[in-house]
């Protein structure tokens, strides 16, 4: 690649030294090969600026976009987060589907794709993040724009017999094939793409190379993301997180981390580890579940029933089985600094990891990370999670049996150590192996033109 990388994510960083998995990658990737990083002012606003404004300069160049309030309940709020979060995570009935919501989601890429093509110089590359820009690359197509562009998606591909509860079904296909390389979580997020160009009438969608439609040829990657897990287990070693933790010596704690979201499964969990309490013998370990659930998306109606849910499990389970000096779930919705999150992730014996639909999960990858490997925790881990994919060696779970997770809970807390070692150096290798710095340079690789063997 000899043009500038241009980075578009729905946020940017505003502070120098970012953290979080993703944004400290592309950071990372940014500073050393400069570039330019695009996305969404902080705040919406109703005097908008025309272009974009350069928010920071140095190893590389961060430019922000404005967004109406108008623009924020139609394009974020309403189209990306309450009509194609709820149908990619195969909940098409949470679907809220509202007359504005397709027309600013399409008017905000369309205004973008104007923007970026007098931007754009003709040897840049363009890697676009996530659900919230699916149609830029056709919009840029439509304006002429022949560079290379990449995406991403963070979330699952949505099954192909699902897809038709979205109005824009038809065009889908078309948004996709505007990219050059489409890059998705896991080889099952590849074959629920190829599916859908499929039922489209799409000839040889099903075969391993790029997919042609309408003149135009997009390559489907699997690329899973990673964490910067040397970082992440420096981190752990050194927080002190996990010492605020009173607990008596012979009980367990079986830890829960996710944004409070339909998709995580969380009520599921909760009744998977009250199905552990009921079925205990006296030989079972007590075990506390500590889960940290800080809201998200409080705007959107289906965040509020998903927490009202939560109450009430967590209230029924604690008061069936809780007793004078033990509460057996503890359910925090603040949210627990980074550096505290990973000593607890390092103090935990078990975690529970067991999302309905999930792109990859990377609280998985962080705990096998934070773990001491001379006596480590176990991983239960959703077989809906990406992560499962490259993570085998978890304990996989069906989150929608909670007797399966009850079963799970049992051999997780009874594990012998020379298992919880043998299990966890192998989930360790996954992790480590396929890193965010490994991400980053599969998925570019492939979009400056390598073939998929060659990256692979
Ligand atoms: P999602 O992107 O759907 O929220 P992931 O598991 O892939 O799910 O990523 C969540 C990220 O947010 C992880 O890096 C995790 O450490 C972080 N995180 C989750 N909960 C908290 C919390 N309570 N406080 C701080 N960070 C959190």
């Amino acid at each position: 690649m000899t043009g500038r990388l241009i980075v578009l994510s729905n946020r940017i960083p505003t502070e120098a030294q970012p953290s979080g998995g993703l944004v400290v990658a592309l950071h990372d990737c940014l500073t050393q090969r400069g570039g330019i990083w695009i996305g969404a002012a902080a705040e919406p606003t109703a005097t908008p600026d025309e272009g974009f404004r350069t928010v920071a300069t140095g190893a590389y160049t961060r430019l922000a976009f404005d967004l109406t309030p108008q623009e924020f309940e139609t394009y974020y709020l309403g189209y990306a987060n309450s009509v194609l979060w709820p149908l990619f995570h195969r909940r098409a009935d949470l679907m809220d589907v509202q007359p504005g919501f397709a027309e600013g989601y399409l008017g905000v890429n369309a205004r973008l794709a104007g923007l970026l093509a007098d931007f754009l110089r003709p040897d840049d590359v363009l890697w676009v993040q996530d659900y919230h820009f699916l149609p830029l690359a056709h919009e840029l197509r439509r304006l002429g724009v022949t560079n290379r562009i990449g995406f991403f998606l963070h979330i699952p591909f949505p099954v192909a017999t699902d897809v038709p509860a979205l109005p824009e079904a038809a065009v889908l296909p078309d948004w996709v094939a505007g990219y050059d390389v489409f890059g998705v979580q896991t080889r099952a997020d590849v074959e629920r793409l190829r599916i859908l160009f499929d039922r489209n009438g799409v000839s040889g969608a099903l075969g391993d190379g790029p997919i042609r439609l309408r003149g135009r040829e997009v390559l489907p990657l699997a690329c899973p993301i990673g964490i910067d897990a040397k970082g992440y287990r420096e981190t752990a070693a050194k927080s002190a997180g996990g010492d605020r933790i009173a607990m008596p010596p012979q009980q367990k704690l079986v830890l829960g981390v996710d944004r409070l979201d339909y998709s995580k499964g969380l009520v599921q969990r909760f009744a998977g580890f009250g199905a552990y309490l009921s079925a205990r013998s006296g030989d079972d370990p007590q075990a506390t579940l500590l889960q940290i659930a800080p809201p998200s998306r409080e705007d959107v109606d289906a965040y509020q029933d998903i927490r009202m849910q939560l109450d009430l499990t967590t209230g029924s389970i604690n008061g069936e089985h809780g007793e004078i000096d033990w509460t057996p779930i503890r359910y925090i919705r603040r949210p627990v600094p980074r550096d505290d999150l990973a000593g607890l992730y390092r103090r935990a014996d078990v975690a529970m990891v067991t999302p309905l639909a999930d792109g990859m999960n990377l609280v998985a990858k962080e705990f096998v990370a934070a773990q001491d490997p001379a006596n480590p925790g176990v991983l239960i881990l959703s077989h809906f999670a990406g992560a499962a994919e490259q993570m085998p060696q978890a304990l996989i779970v069906n989150p929608y049996d909670a007797q399966d997770m009850a079963q799970a809970l049992r051999r997780a807390l009874t594990m012998t150590l020379a298992e919880r070692r043998s299990r966890h150096a192998a989930l360790w290798k996954a992790v480590d192996d396929e890193d965010i710095g490994w991400w980053t340079r599969r998925f570019l690789n492939a979009l400056g033109g390598a073939t998929v063997a060659e990256v692979a």
